[in-house]
């Protein structure tokens, strides 16, 4: 009897595993049939100057549009093509969508510039440097309206090379930013290392930084540390005033937030741009 459970236990851990085997290799098929079917889509949630609120830039944000037309945040298929490599062909993708539409924002008036985010993966391509040049180049875009998010974990994962990237890169004239800084587990070592323009603070500090004590200390530091390397400081996450008010206290000049504006489509963010113009 112990056996035959043994064997039907044995049967029932398999039909899972199999099943959930099963159910990744679908979730990877439909991912990679929307990468490569152009289902795509590129947000963009304004950055502004906490003094004035005028929009300087624009963060480009991937969804993905399934199917069934519902559109699925990225932190439903971003693990997973992190984890599959198909994070390069789409952080390709995101890179030249958001350099077209940049430059489309510049011959209209409108001197924006753009951050794309990197993932870690996209750094162990040899040619991500090169990539970059010829999208700047195709798009038109002038290097300087191009900023790289890195995440602090896609820093320490190849160290030598990323940075060699990150120089090759900065020396063409783009920005780099750190984001979500301060839930990594780099070194500040690292912040000598790789010479950073922008430190990006993560909005897990931000959210509570008006009850919880320690949050407050960990923004006032981040933003002293910025101050006193000569790093540009932008907060995330601001959904308040009294997180604006706060955060120019302390001596943050930029931030971003659902209080300024969500994640848009790039048609939705011009017209945002022009009725903000127009209250003026
Ligand atoms: P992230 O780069 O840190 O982007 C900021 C996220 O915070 C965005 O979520 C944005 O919508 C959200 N956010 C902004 N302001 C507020 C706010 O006031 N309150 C709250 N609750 N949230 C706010 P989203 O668009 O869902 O993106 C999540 C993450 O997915 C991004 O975090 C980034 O790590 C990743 N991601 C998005 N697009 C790309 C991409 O093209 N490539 C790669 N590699 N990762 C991407
Ligand atoms: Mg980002
Ligand atoms: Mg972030
Ligand atoms: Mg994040």
């Amino acid at each position: 009897k112990a056996k035959q459970e043994g064997r039907n236990r044995f049967c029932f851990f398999s039909d899972e595993l199999g099943q959930r085997i099963f159910q990744r290799h679908q979730q990877e098929q439909s991912l990679r049939d929307a990468i490569y079917n152009n289902r795509l889509e590129v947000y963009f949630q304004p950055k502004v100057d906490l003094q004035t609120e005028q929009v300087f830039a624009a963060e480009a944000l991937v969804r993905l549009r399934d199917k069934n037309g519902t559109l699925i945040s990225p932190g439903d298929f971003i693990p997973l093509a992190e984890e599959t490599g198909l994070v390069v062909p789409l952080g390709k993708l995101v890179l030249i969508k958001a350099c077209q539409q940049a430059a489309r924002w510049l011959k209209h008036g409108f001197n924006l510039s753009v951050s794309v985010n990197i993932a870690a993966a996209q750094f162990a391509d040899p040619d991500l440097a090169k990539l970059i040049e010829q999208t700047l180049m195709e798009s038109r875009l002038p290097s300087a309206l191009l900023e790289l998010e890195v995440t602090e974990t896609a820093l320490i994962q190849r160290p030598e090379q990323t940075a060699e990237v990150l120089q090759r890169l900065r020396a063409i004239g783009l920005k780099i930013a750190i984001d979500d800084f301060g839930t990594g587990y780099s070194s500040l070592a690292y912040l000598k290392r790789f010479k950073v323009d922008v430190l990006k603070i993560d909005m897990s500090f931000v959210k509570d930084m008006l009850v919880d004590k320690s949050d407050y200390e960990i923004v006032k530091t981040i933003i002293s540390l910025g101050r006193s390397m000569d790093i540009d400081l932008v907060a995330e996450g601001i959904e308040t005033e009294q997180h604006k008010v706060s955060l120019l206290e302390l001596g943050c000049p930029f931030g971003q937030g659902y209080y300024f504006g969500k994640p848009m489509p790039a048609d939705d963010f011009m017209q945002f741009i022009v009725d903000k113009r127009d209250l003026k």
